[in-house]
């Protein structure tokens, strides 16, 4: 199902950007918050996933909490989805009950103002309507929570029997597979959202966006002896910018440049095995894949005598989690440009910037994935931002800060 959208202003002239809110597994750490990273796409930012305290990463990183206007939960696990109601609060002028004898301005919401969309696994709606209800927490804008549903799962209904609260708005769609993905998740002229299931410990969502073609690029010098030949005004070159053929007063035909395919970007949930989504991954600019455990003999004194590599990549997988070696075959696999790891053990440090013994680690993790995916891989920091353009013949252009 295709969700009716407005036009959205292309957003090919500038970077796509990625900055990593929350880069921890399990348990946070001084250095590394839980899961959450913010996209920003043109002048809107989307966010995949929300654990604990990620308002407050928001506040520290360059990402405008006003501008947020979708999240994208992967799975329900807390450290990915226990900041979700503060966030919901802070967007949306929401706080706990209301003045004595006052009428609250937030019992009268504008149900037509486009709502905050919540996107996730069976449960997101139940957890956001229970955590508002049972916190008495009211909303001035409206919300809508869009349920990605398993086959497995229950096909309608809202899973819970608490009633709707005035700020959720009734339009939430519950998602079927189609050839065990879900196509169209979001999409207008510009943007569209598929996922599909990887494999967890629970139900759990991997998303692609892609942005759809873009004019190609121009070369003017190709053309400049033809118009000035005949005259022909400069602003033709307009139009060849945008694709189309123009004939010249002399008959000469020019052809404007092809378009480009737009850049597509994979952001994967928790996973021991993300191969579900290979049918609507390939060739993705940016792959996000966790690496939460990692055999580092020599270089972690917590490795044990008796570790190895297999035991500690069996020891993830039962845990429902990757090595980076994992990722980087995984990220070679679908021909992704370019792979940044994060949801790490809290063992490794996010102060790699700064302290040289933690970017002795995290190089170590990054190369670990390099082996397999041939080419460097970063290990995303909290607050990392790092920019995506477009594929260059070889590789993604990519710019990290
Ligand atoms: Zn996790
Ligand atoms: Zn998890």
């Amino acid at each position: 199902m295709t969700e009716a959208s407005g036009t959205r202003l292309p957003i090919h002239s500038s970077t796509i950007n990625v900055t990593f809110l929350g880069t921890a597994s399990a348990m946070p750490s001084s250095t590394r918050n839980h899961s959450a990273l913010a996209v920003r796409l043109g002048s809107d930012v989307w966010l995949f996933d929300c654990g604990e305290a990620t308002q407050h990463q928001v506040q520290k990183s360059n990402v405008k909490m006003g501008k947020i206007e979708k999240v994208f939960i992967t799975h329900t696990h807390g450290d990915h989805i226990f900041g979700l109601i503060p966030l919901l609060a802070g967007c949306l002028n929401g706080a706990g009950g209301n003045a004595d004898g006052m009428e609250d301005p937030r019992r009268n919401i504008n149900m037509d103002e486009p709502p905050f969309e919540i996107y996730g696994p069976l449960g997101t709606r139940a957890y956001v309507r229970s955590a508002l209800k049972y916190t008495h927490t009211m909303l001035s804008r409206p919300y809508v929570v869009h349920e990605l549903r398993f086959p497995s799962d229950p096909q309608t209904g809202d899973y819970t029997n608490l009633w709707r609260p005035r700020s959720e708005s009734p339009a939430g769609r519950n998602i079927f597979q189609v050839d065990g993905v879900w196509l169209d998740v979001y999409k207008d002229n510009v943007l569209s959202v598929a996922a599909a299931p990887i494999y967890h410990s629970v139900p759990c969502i991997g998303y692609t966006i892609t942005e759809a073609s873009v004019p190609g690029k121009i070369d003017p010098q190709k053309y400049l002896p033809d118009i000035k030949r005949t005259k022909t005004p400069l602003n033709v070159m307009s139009r060849l910018q945008a694709g189309e053929s123009v004939q010249l007063s002399d008959g000469t035909v020019l052809h404007g440049p092809k378009p480009r395919n737009g850049r597509k970007l994979v952001i994967l949930g928790d996973t021991y095995n993300p191969s579900p989504i290979i049918p609507i991954a390939q060739d993705a600019d940016l792959l996000v894949h966790e690496a939460t455990n990692a055999h580092l003999p020599g270089i972690m004194p917590s490795t044990k005598d008796g570790d190895t590599f297999e035991g500690v990549q069996q020891t993830a997988m039962e845990r429902g989690h990757s090595t980076p070696q994992m990722a980087g075959a995984f990220a070679k696999r679908i021909g992704a440009a370019s792979l940044i790891l994060n949801h790490f053990s809290a063992r490794y440090p996010g102060d790699d910037d700064i302290d040289p013994e933690s970017k002795v680690i995290m190089d170590a993790i990054g190369n670990l994935a390099a082996t397999e995916f041939g080419k460097p891989v970063v290990c995303a920091r909290d607050l990392m931002s790092v920019d995506i353009g477009f594929r260059s013949t070889e590789s993604s252009q990519m710019d990290t800060t």
